[in-house]
């Protein structure tokens, strides 16, 4: 495979690519680009033809000079398009498994289930070129949506998917001993963490996500036999809006934070920086009302060394 389709976005749209479409902060979409075919929304119809060629972020024009912006499908752009066929994990949860998990590029990785390959896909970025993740799904047609998808996005050299009940079977014996780290998104993943033991290489790492405290204690309770460093996270995003803010004086309402922009240069007279200083903007943020909540809790675990 061409390996400038696969991850790397330097480069300019072609027939056949998968663009996201921006057109504002909350409106985004997947495109497939093809010669022939229009783009219509709210702000005009928009010819593919025209955007082949152009770099990727590029902003194009319809016929009543509306706008969008063309972006690139990263994982993160991705996991805000996809199609759910299930409770997803966001970006905040995936970094910090991403992060915890220790993947690097060679890893292999083994997950379960695959649900609507949020996770996935931002795994797969991960482990490239080298690596490989193996994710299984007890769910067939959801298996066969998430394999779609993978070609879509351009990840199915990297990406394995099989059928499978985890919780019943466990993974498969042909990755005993062989993976870096498991993560586990299933609704009892205590039936599965036996299995992963067996699958994980001396030091590997697990990680299960679980919405549920109730189930959190109960995989703790299963770690505890084979594997050590047992940690619980909750993330939870605060989001803030910031805009620019000219203050008279130096008075500030209590409870918001500030950031002073760089110094303006000072007028010559004692009255001009006065003047200067009183109407000098300042960047002020505030929690914005649009802040997530709970998604579940993430659970991370490192098998122990037999030695
Ligand atoms: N982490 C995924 C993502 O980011 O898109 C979402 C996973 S979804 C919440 C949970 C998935 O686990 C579902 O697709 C379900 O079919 C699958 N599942 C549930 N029990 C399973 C089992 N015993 N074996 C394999 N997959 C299972």
């Amino acid at each position: 495979t061409d390996p400038s389709k696969k991850i790397s976005f330097n480069r300019c749209i072609r027939d056949g690519d998968l663009v996201i479409v921006y057109e504002r902060h909350d409106s985004m979409k997947a495109v497939k680009v093809c010669e022939n075919s229009v783009l219509q929304n709210r702000f005009g119809v928009f010819e593919h033809s025209d955007w082949i060629g152009k770099p990727f972020g590029s902003k194009v024009f319809s016929n009543k000079n509306g706008f969008v912006y063309l972006l690139a499908p990263t994982p993160e752009l991705w996991t805000l398009v996809l199609s759910h066929r299930t409770q997803i994990l966001y970006i905040a949860d995936i970094s910090l498994v991403i992060l915890y998990l220790e993947i690097v590029p060679g890893c292999l990785v083994l997950e379960s289930g695959t649900g609507s390959g949020s996770l996935t896909t931002s795994l797969a970025r991960a482990v490239a070129p080298t690596g490989h993740v193996y994710t299984f799904d007890f769910h067939e047609q959801r298996a066969a949506s998430a394999r779609e998808d993978f070609e879509k996005t351009g990840i199915s050299t990297l990406v394995t998917v099989g059928i499978r009940d985890i919780q019943g079977e466990g993974f498969p014996d042909e990755f005993s001993g062989l993976a870096d780290s498991v993560f586990l998104d299933l609704p009892q993943p205590w039936l599965a963490i036996p299995s992963a033991g067996k699958m994980l290489k001396q030091d590997g790492i697990l990680c299960s996500f679980s919405p549920c405290i109730e189930q959190v204690q109960r995989s703790c309770e299963n770690l505890r036999s084979n594997f050590t460093d047992i940690r619980t996270f909750e993330i939870l995003l605060r989001s803030c809006d910031v805009r620019e803010w000219r203050m008279e004086g130096s008075k500030v309402d209590e409870g918001t934070s500030i950031a002073c922009p760089p110094r303006k240069r000072r007028q010559p007279s004692g009255e001009g920086s006065v003047r200067d200083h009183q109407s000098s903007p300042a960047v002020m943020a505030r929690p914005s009302a649009e802040a997530r909540g709970h998604t579940g809790y993430l659970t991370f675990s490192r098998l122990k060394c037999i030695l």
